[in-house]
């Protein structure tokens, strides 16, 4: 029909020849959602459609005699009230509100109501839609329960895995000091220490990811070079580069750049994103570290030559638990939570990161983030010097990790008793009063810090020097361990390095 305009045939009813009145009534009748027209003033229903009478479980007579006020359970009818009050002074044109309702029966129900005002005749009238959401409110909090005791799971595996993870990696230390004439050994041992490690850093990961869902990752902050953290996670994945064949190229611009950051976690960051170039890029393969700057912001750049991400991966390599099917390394492909961890870690320094990449064309991860240019402070190594044994008192219920624990400690010279409870740690310091407690928290009969509590009370050990070892080391744990008297708190599986560390610094104080 060129250039015509659609007339009505003549044997349908055009819409202008039907009274509006009637449309809205059949609507308003037949609609699958709940409707009523309330009087502002009393509350009270004015009319109701028949959805909203199956919603609430009451006859249209029924409706008509209440309020919407009565209907609302009696816990939010408070903010239903302040909600309604802000809507008529005309604070909102619409009010959209999800609260319970009371069926008829009792039952309790969600509703979700959007209102808005309508003035009809001489009477202000709310003009109400009802949706009943109880099935998509139990879904959401059924799916958020999941994600808890997930979360818990995830959590609890971890500090579990701890344990056992201290005691192979205490028992694998003691096996380097031996004396290993045999290669087979030296092999075998290398392997421990090498698997105990990568089992380390999937523990730390799964921690992290607890941490990073709870929002309970917290930095240590301070002036830290750019160039420092990524040399420094270079050289923690360095054996991995020279067993895959990868070549790495290096360009740091000549100025020191500096970020108010953690130091850890920024080394994190840059182990991260080199372990993925190495696991997607195959033997060979090159990658590029590059770090450049202006005034505000430093961007460090870590490419590789690797496999890519084809672009409907992209947007969601981010997340948790997303991953590859596998790796032309042939390098264990992981759980998908590093990239999330990194993602987190570089938004709590105020940075963001960005990936470009094609399948079969590399990777490129561009870190950014905000500069904090002061001079920075290399850290002074402390002189250690080791003058004395001491006589310390290992309070740790996990046999393994305790025997382990006193064996290294022996080697360095210590004199070690080991109590697997609190009662016993009372009984043996009565009668060999220890100059080093070191406190494993979770003990059978009571809390470790209950524990350092009472032994602060007791003359012989008021001044001993406590440690406490726990599985938890969120700064609110450190600060609760120092509130209840402990001097040190270090995380599971102990670094024996930093406690000897800190018994020599505390004996020299001494
Ligand atoms: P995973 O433990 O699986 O490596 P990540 O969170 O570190 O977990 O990475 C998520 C996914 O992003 C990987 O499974 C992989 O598909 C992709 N990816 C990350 N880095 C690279 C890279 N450099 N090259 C190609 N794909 C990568």
């Amino acid at each position: 029909m060129p250039g015509g305009i659609a007339v009505p045939s003549p044997n349908l009813p055009s819409f202008e020849n039907i009274p509006a009145s009637i449309i809205l009534r059949e609507m308003f009748d037949r609609a699958d959602i709940g409707m009523a027209l309330t009087d502002i003033g009393t509350r009270r229903f004015l009319r109701v459609n028949a959805k909203l009478c199956e919603i609430t479980g009451y006859s249209e007579r029924e409706l008509l005699n209440t309020t919407a006020i009565a209907l609302t359970h009696p816990e939010d009818r408070t903010a239903d009230a302040e909600s309604f009050e802000a809507y008529v002074r005309k604070e909102t044109d619409l009010r959209v509100i999800e609260k319970r309702h009371i069926r008829r029966n009792g039952t309790i129900i969600w509703v979700h109501t959007t209102t808005t005002i309508v003035q009809l005749g001489d009477v202000r009238c709310s003009f109400g839609i009802t949706e009943d959401v109880t099935e998509r409110k139990a879904a959401a909090a059924a799916l958020e329960a999941a994600e808890r005791r997930k979360n818990y799971f995830i959590a609890t595996l971890a500090h579990e895995l701890r344990n056992p993870l201290a005691a192979i990696r205490n028992s694998s230390m003691l096996l380097r000091q031996l004396p290993q004439a045999d290669e087979k050994v030296k092999r075998i041992h290398d392997i421990i220490d090498r698997q105990s490690q990568n089992l380390e850093h999937l523990v730390n990961d799964l921690l992290d990811t607890a941490r990073i869902t709870a929002g309970k990752i917290t930095l240590d902050r301070n002036y830290v070079g750019v160039a420092d953290a990524i040399h420094e996670a270079i050289e923690t994945v360095h054996h991995q580069f020279s067993a895959n064949g990868h070549q790495l190229s290096l360009s740091l611009p000549a100025q020191e750049i500096s970020v108010y950051g953690d130091k850890l976690r920024l080394v994190q960051i840059f182990v991260n994103l080199l372990t993925n170039a190495i696991k997607y890029t195959s033997a060979g393969g090159h990658i590029d570290v590059s770090t450049t700057a202006d005034e505000q912001e430093t961007a460090v750049t870590v490419a590789d030559t690797g496999i890519g991400i084809p672009p409907e991966r992209v947007p969601y390599i981010f997340n948790l638990f997303e991953q590859a099917a596998e790796t032309p390394s042939g390098m264990h492909g992981g759980l998908g939570i590093g990239l999330a961890i990194t993602k987190r870690l570089v938004e709590l320094h105020g940075g963001s990161i960005h990936v470009r990449s094609l399948p079969g064309l590399g990777s490129t991860f561009t870190v950014r983030l905000p500069r904090a240019d002061r001079r920075v402070q290399r850290g002074q190594r402390e002189v250690v010097v080791c003058r004395s044994q001491a006589r310390i008192l290992v309070v740790e219920d996990n046999a393994d990790v305790a025997e382990t624990m006193a064996l290294v400690l022996r080697e360095r010279g210590h004199e070690i008793r080991v109590a697997s409870d609190a009662a016993s740690a009372v009984s043996i310091a009565e009668a060999w009063p220890p100059e080093v407690f070191l406190v494993d928290l979770g003990l059978p009969d009571i809390h470790g810090h209950e524990l350092v509590r009472q032994l602060r009370r007791s003359d012989a050990t008021a001044d001993a020097y406590m440690i406490a070892v726990s599985g938890y080391g969120q700064p609110s744990d450190i600060r609760a361990s120092l509130a209840a008297g402990f001097d040190k708190h270090l995380v599971k599986p102990v670094d024996f390095d930093a406690l000897n560390a800190i018994l020599d610094a505390d004996r020299r104080r001494g």
